[in-house]
């Protein structure tokens, strides 16, 4: 039972109703937004955005395969995880889960929309504790991210599914990485698991961190709340556009998932050689995770050189290991290079 699940104030609550709401035809003379009629460029940006994305939704829906009323859009994930939190927790009471090492955002959430934050730490093998997170049976939302933002590899799938099946709230799957991993998104699953709801984003592998726009995919029940609380514009005009665009060109996104993998395995073997890299974490990600005999020493080293990298040191599993996104092969070569300089003690 959802419905159980959701806040109160978000089961009566009424909508805002947007004047692009109904009419969408093209035949109409809109007179009814206080919008400015002049559109010199032809593009429409004179006009309010479609609220509910209608035609992003359908095209998405193809490319995804699952259906337009199971898609939810944020301006980014980040927006649609702290919508959840608005449809079901209830501040100062409820409780919701992460499992460490995690994405950063979920906590950050918890504490701004003031819910009681349990962490179930993941096992040293990097797969969840299913009867500790199990046994909080008060819990309102789970917090899963697989593949796992800051290690790199996969939760099990026989361990997701069973707790999935058996949690009492609502489970949330952060697939941000899924187009990198060698497994299928559980997206298609939506119909067997009311609770579920899966995130995706289009900042990774589509290569539009920049017009901030995220999913969700879920039961038609969610997203009904979700397109109750939502901001009515939420998604604006051009990111739509680029969206769309992107989804018609998506061997695009296909040619780099394959590079940026194959550079992944290319710089895990370099990187393997070098006596400065104590451990490579196993990698479903666009990234790795790699424990250095002294990440400050590298850290500072690269930044000297002008290459940024993220320090995951203080995170849980992760003492003294950094971060590297993979970049295009010639980035990949310099970093490659300073860290064999650094590796040769020079
Ligand atoms: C990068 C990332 C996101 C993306 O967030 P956006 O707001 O869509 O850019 C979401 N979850 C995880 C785990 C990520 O690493």
């Amino acid at each position: 039972m959802i419905e159980s699940l959701v806040r109160k104030t978000v089961l009566d609550f009424k909508a805002y109703s947007s004047a692009r709401d109904e009419f969408t035809g093209v035949d109409y003379v809109f007179l009814d937004a206080n919008e400015n009629p002049n559109d010199e460029e032809l593009n429409r940006l004179n006009r309010y955005p479609d609220p509910y994305q209608r035609t992003l939704k359908k095209r998405l829906s193809e490319v995804k395969e699952v259906p337009s009323e199971n898609i939810f859009l944020g301006n980014g994930s980040d927006e649609v995880l702290d919508l959840i939190y608005r449809v079901f927790c209830e501040a100062f009471k409820d409780e919701v889960i992460i499992c460490p090492p995690t994405y950063g955002m979920y906590s950050v959430l918890a504490r701004l929309n003031e819910a009681a934050l349990i962490e179930i730490p993941l096992k040293p093998d990097f797969q969840l504790d299913i009867n500790e997170i199990l046994s909080r049976k008060e819990a309102k939302i789970l917090f899963l991210c697989s593949p796992i933002n800051p290690i790199g590899s996969s939760l099990g799938q026989k361990d997701l599914e069973r707790v999935i099946k058996e949690f009492r709230g609502i489970v949330v799957l952060d697939e941000a990485y899924i187009d990198f991993a060698n497994h299928e998104s559980w997206s298609k699953r939506i119909h067997e698991f009311p609770n579920l709801i899966i995130t995706q984003t289009f900042s990774k592998a589509w290569g539009l961190a920049g017009i901030r726009l995220g999913l969700a995919i879920c039961s038609e029940e969610i997203i009904g709340y979700l397109n109750r609380i939502k901001p009515p514009y939420n998604i604006n005009t051009t990111t739509q556009q680029m969206a769309l665009d992107a989804l018609n060109h998506n061997y695009r996104t296909s040619t780099w998932v394959r590079e940026i993998i194959s550079e992944r395995e290319r710089l895990k073997g370099v990187l393997e050689n070098f006596s400065i890299v104590d451990y490579i974490f196993p990698s479903d990600s666009n990234f790795l995770l790699v424990r250095f005999k002294d990440s400050k020493k590298v850290y500072d080293r690269m930044l000297g050189k002008g290459i940024v990298l993220r320090d995951r040191n203080k995170e849980l599993y992760c003492e003294s290991s950094l971060r590297l996104t993979i970049g295009t092969e010639k980035e990949n070569d310099r970093l490659l290079l300073e860290l064999e300089r650094l590796d040769n003690n020079k």
